[in-house]
């Protein structure tokens, strides 16, 4: 079985957080091993999100969420590093602004949607709002369980317009997002993001398990499937993001477009030798 099938989420089945191995790392070794499939994942990378760009008729979207330190930075770095900056952007979702908290929970998000040719990568999404919000009851549990079907409802028209909806719940153990918090305080280029309200979400951990095995259960569909990255090794979390990226990618059977000018007839009247003479 290939590393997609095994790490989708199939529409309606109930992942059990608990009975994941957030250090899997499948066939692979080490990360001296994934080397190879890494770098040549990323080179396929490169050529597709090149021919998603001249084509025009899909667009890419990869929703990242996780817990405090699950990588979800690392993951959009690595993914994005592979592909040319003008065809992409990423976009954090923080606590709303007032303004945003003012509309529906969708409004801030659809204005960041990729246009057909486009990748982008939601930081954070539209799904905080049956996780941070329904943690720590910030709207009524009538308001936070209807928004699972407005959710499915939005990513299906989405769909419709040609965008792949690629959607990663990056998973660590509690044991490693200590440890990585721990890294932190020993690191001065890190240090920074160190918070207090970090370790005192870690106290909530089996609230938000809840809160994400629902969200994987209610939002895994056929076109905007959720994917469980084991992500406790960064290497193996990369791989397996990357992987499943560029066979979504090549599913899409892109192909640039065909020149709009006859070349021959520009070969020669702009680049022949004739033509090149200084008159
Ligand atoms: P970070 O991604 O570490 O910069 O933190 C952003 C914070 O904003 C996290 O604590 C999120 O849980 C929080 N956040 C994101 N979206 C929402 C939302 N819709 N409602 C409340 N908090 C949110
Ligand atoms: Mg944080």
């Amino acid at each position: 079985m290939g590393l997609r099938q095994k790490l989708i989420v199939k529409p309606g089945s109930r992942i059990r957080l608990k009975d994941i191995d957030a250090s899997f790392h499948g066939d692979y070794k080490s990360e001296d091993h994934a080397k190879e499939d890494l770098a040549a994942n990323s080179k396929r990378l490169t050529e597709l999100q090149r021919d998603m760009y001249g084509e025009k008729k899909h667009s890419l979207l990869i929703v990242l969420q996780g817990i405090d330190a699950a990588g979800k930075d690392g993951t959009c770095w690595h993914v994005l590093s592979a592909m040319n900056p003008q065809g992409t952007a990423v976009t954090g979702f923080k606590q709303p602004t007032p303004e945003e908290s003012a509309h529906d929970f969708l409004w801030r998000v659809h204005p960041h949607v990729p246009g057909l040719g486009q990748v982008a990568v939601f930081n954070r999404s539209h799904y905080e709002d049956v996780l941070v919000v329904r943690v720590h009851d910030l709207v009524p549990k009538s308001v936070w369980s209807g928004r699972y079907e407005l959710i499915n409802d939005f990513e299906k028209m989405l769909t419709a317009h040609n965008v792949t909806i690629l959607k990663f719940f990056l998973y660590i153990s509690p044991e490693e997002q200590l440890e990585r918090f721990r890294q932190r305080l020993d690191d001065p280029t890190r240090q920074w993001k160190i918070s207090d309200a970090d370790y005192k979400e870690r106290s909530f951990w089996d609230k938000y398990s809840d809160a994400y095995e629902d969200m994987l259960e209610k939002c895994s569909t056929k076109d905007a499937p959720w994917y469980v990255i084991p992500s406790n090794h960064k290497w193996f979390r990369n791989l397996a993001v990357s992987h499943i990226v560029r066979k979504s990618l090549e599913d899409l059977n892109m192909k640039l477009p065909q020149p709009t000018v006859d070349l021959d007839q520009i070969r020669k009247e702009y680049h022949s030798a004739e033509a090149n003479k200084i008159k």
